[in-house]
């Protein structure tokens, strides 16, 4: 039998082959027409992708980074913000706001639980100080999707920006940057876009970027003034990872042979897929706000979760994700975007439905095993 060696995490998730072999060519010089012509390409490219006109910039360092650029391109100290938490990712932006000295209003519900747009809509008009919200497409802690749509609805119109942390909900969730009017979008590499760890990325559009000027973040490494003007010559200000802009250029052909529409449908397909299996296992889901990228399960309650997914990943192959922070032990989540196919789904979680039943018996040789955290 083959050796079973599967990613089913939201992050990192698995990269395709050609995108790996490119990885492994020398590297070369990067202020050279050469790799000019690889990153205007790709930067053209992964317009398609955010849906929208506007310039997309390149980082190098992981999502985080793109979000803290998000905070600190646009705001001053002391700005009012409105920050939307239901989650571990909501929390984050929460964390970098105020470590900058923004003073935050948190929108906060139950994990897996969403804010609506009428709570945005009347928070906004009762604080019209606010200068930005920010929020999240697909909440990977809990697997529940944000109205994206709705909540830009409200933002517009107000002097407050709307940024939206798509880190692991782009190309695989729906976004429409342009046609719902979302200010910034921040991404990351190594989610829907397959690819390893490394790469952040940041599109503004220009009600965004009129604050930029103004912004009093102190900043350097993110200053988005560097990007733009080292952009416009199809560079960065600083050495790029351009092992995985290669990588990049690769997956972002992949994608977009698929299309934005085809690629959206497949994960929604796989989404439903692994929640027919998942509701014949019996098991209940954590949020009812389902996003297409994940699926978070409720870890029954006679079983310890983080040793359930210890043993299906160190004894079976099969990765799977736990939860993070306060949900540690309490849900499993299971990845359905990017590489994943309905047969890697599939015996994903026929090993869960296997694993599962063996801690349900209760049996000695599973649970005696040691867990690494
Ligand atoms: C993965 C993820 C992040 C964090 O990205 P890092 O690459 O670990 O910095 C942020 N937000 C969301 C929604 C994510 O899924």
């Amino acid at each position: 039998m083959k050796k079973i060696n599967l990613l089913l995490t939201p992050g990192p998730t698995p990269v395709p082959s050609e995108a790996l072999a490119v990885m492994s060519e020398p590297i070369f010089h990067h202020r050279t027409p050469q790799y000019r012509k690889i990153f205007s390409a790709v930067s053209e490219d992964l317009k398609k992708v955010f849906r929208t006109r506007e310039s997309v910039f390149t980082f190098t360092g992981s999502g985080t980074v793109g979000m803290e650029a998000g905070v600190v391109n646009f705001c001053s100290p002391g700005d009012r913000v409105l920050v939307i938490e239901a989650g571990k990712f909501g929390e984050r932006w929460r964390e970098i706001a105020e470590s900058h000295l923004l003073k935050v209003i948190s929108l906060k519900a139950e994990y897996g639980d969403v804010i609506s747009k009428e709570v945005v809509r009347s928070t906004l008009k009762k604080n019209k100080d606010v200068k930005a919200v920010f929020g999240t497409l697909c909440e990977t802690s809990t697997g529940a999707l944000f109205d994206i749509q709705g909540i830009a609805a409200q933002t517009k119109g107000t002097d407050a920006i709307f940024v939206v942390d798509a880190i692991s909900g782009l190309a695989s969730d729906r976004l429409e940057m342009d046609a719902w009017g979302v200010d910034v979008v921040v991404s990351g590499s190594q989610k829907g876009l397959m690819l390893p760890p490394g790469l952040a990325f940041l599109a503004a559009n220009e009600k965004a970027r009129k604050r930029i000027k103004e912004a009093k973040c102190p900043r350097y490494y993110v200053d988005l003034l560097r990007y733009d003007s080292a952009l416009q010559k199809q560079d960065t200000p600083f050495t790029p990872a351009i092992t995985i802009v290669l990588a990049l250029r690769v997956v972002l052909d992949k994608i977009l042979a698929e299309g934005m529409e085809g690629v959206w449908s497949r994960t929604e397909r796989l989404a439903k897929f692994v929640r027919r299996r998942v509701h014949d296992l019996g098991l209940e889901l954590f949020t009812n706000h389902l996003a297409n990228t994940l699926t978070a399960l409720k870890v029954p309650g006679e079983i310890n979760g983080e040793e359930l997914i210890s043993v299906m990943r160190d004894q079976r192959g099969v990765t799977i994700a736990g939860g993070q922070g306060s949900m540690s032990g309490k849900v499993m989540r299971i990845a359905h975007f990017g590489l994943v196919s309905e047969k890697d789904l599939g015996v994903g979680l026929r090993i869960l439905e296997k694993t599962l039943k063996e801690f349900q018996a209760g049996s000695k040789s599973v649970k005696r095993l040691k867990v690494c955290k």
